[in-house]
């Protein structure tokens, strides 16, 4: 059989039982593709963009929530309920309809970008908007899964990270090697610590003989680990690593420690630039948290990180089409006329 599913691909990583789901949107396996300019304006041997915006909900997050859906179908449960920033529901809302099940999904009021909003609306989940945080909606769903038999699917179930770590398996598979540096946006931290996780387990069954260096990114705005103490009133562009108080601080601070790396915090600024940079300059359309890992690298080799002869990944964790309100609030070449070939003719400057 071919090996097209990440269940089969990966079976001996996964937590997989016969009477495991197989069901799948055709999450993972996804492009890693070569940085066009970026990488040689670093000075790096070579930059890829691990293209995380293919999924099928257009982020990272379908790779856990296959996972984590199917083995809540298999323990018996016939619901789902999740904290988000929007993409854990939009994911959690389509793999809950696969399975035919029910999703919950608790998010910050007006602060969710429009089309993951439409994503989940879509998909049929009950959405509960709260006047709060995602800090304080991760708080209300932890609370409300251990007195009711729902199934919270946020990062901090397990099978979310498992089904995670197989990202850099893939890397590893497709370069032969693990990179010299893995960058990565860093939000409620359960991606760091899967990617981490995938690469040390690689490497201990002997499929990669290296592991990378984790570079994790916050915004400025938003940056706990950074700051060594949680922000109560987290803010930034980058709604989907909007959060003050991650659910996998200490476990991203391992992975940090262990891989010799670093977690450090971009501004908004330094996000728009790089999203604005992967846009025009290498035709990768994401949304603003995604250009965090981009913007990260970027301000490393600024502050004088010598880059020259290695090899760097920045996950690219979410696609731009989810934030519209965003791309078009840039500065754009574009005019309105009349249906006239002239006046089209003018607005192209070919007179
Ligand atoms: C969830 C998310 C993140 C942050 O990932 P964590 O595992 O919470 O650190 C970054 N970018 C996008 C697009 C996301 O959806």
């Amino acid at each position: 059989m071919q090996q097209n599913h990440l269940i089969e691909k990966y079976a001996e990583f996964l937590p997989i039982t016969a009477d495991t789901s197989r069901k799948s949107l055709g999450e993972g396996l996804t492009p890693l593709v070569q940085s066009n300019r970026l990488g040689s304006e670093l000075g790096l041997k070579s930059l890829y963009f691990k293209l995380e915006t293919l999924n099928p909900t257009g982020s990272f997050k379908d790779r856990g929530m296959f996972l984590a859906v199917a083995k809540a179908v298999e323990s018996g449960s016939e619901a789902v309920i999740c904290a988000s920033t929007g993409n854990t529901s939009a994911s959690a809302s389509a793999y809950a309809a696969l399975h035919g099940i029910k999703s919950f999904v608790v998010v910050p009021s007006g602060k969710i970008a429009l089309g993951k909003l439409a994503q989940a609306t879509v998909h049929g989940a009950t959405i509960i908007q709260i006047q709060g945080s995602f800090d304080d909606a991760l708080q209300i769903v932890r609370d409300i899964t251990e007195r009711f038999p729902v199934t919270l699917v946020n990062s901090v179930n397990p099978h979310r990270i498992d089904g995670q770590k197989t990202a850099a398996f893939e890397i590893v598979d497709e370069l032969g090697y693990s990179p010299d540096i893995l960058c990565i946006p860093v939000g409620n931290a359960g991606n760091i610590v899967a990617y981490w996780k995938g690469f040390t387990e690689y490497q201990s069954t002997g499929k990669a003989s290296n592991l990378p260096r984790m570079w994790g990114f916050q915004a400025a705005g938003a940056a706990p680990i950074v700051l060594g103490h949680s922000v109560s009133n987290p803010e930034t562009i980058a709604t989907a690593i909007r959060i003050g108080n991650p659910a996998s601080w200490t476990a991203a601070v391992n992975a940090r420690d262990q891989s010799n790396g670093q977690i450090e915090s971009v501004t908004d600024d330094e996000i728009l630039g790089a999203y604005h940079r992967l846009a025009r300059e290498e035709g990768v359309f994401c949304e603003p948290a995604s250009a965090a890992s981009v913007a990260g690298l970027i301000k490393q080799s600024q502050q004088g990180a010598n880059l020259s002869q290695l090899t760097a990944v920045c996950v690219i964790t979410g696609h731009g089409l989810k934030d519209p309100d965003t791309a078009l609030s840039i500065e754009a070449d574009r005019v309105e006329v009349a249906a006239d070939a002239l006046l089209v003719e003018e607005a192209m400057n070919l007179h």
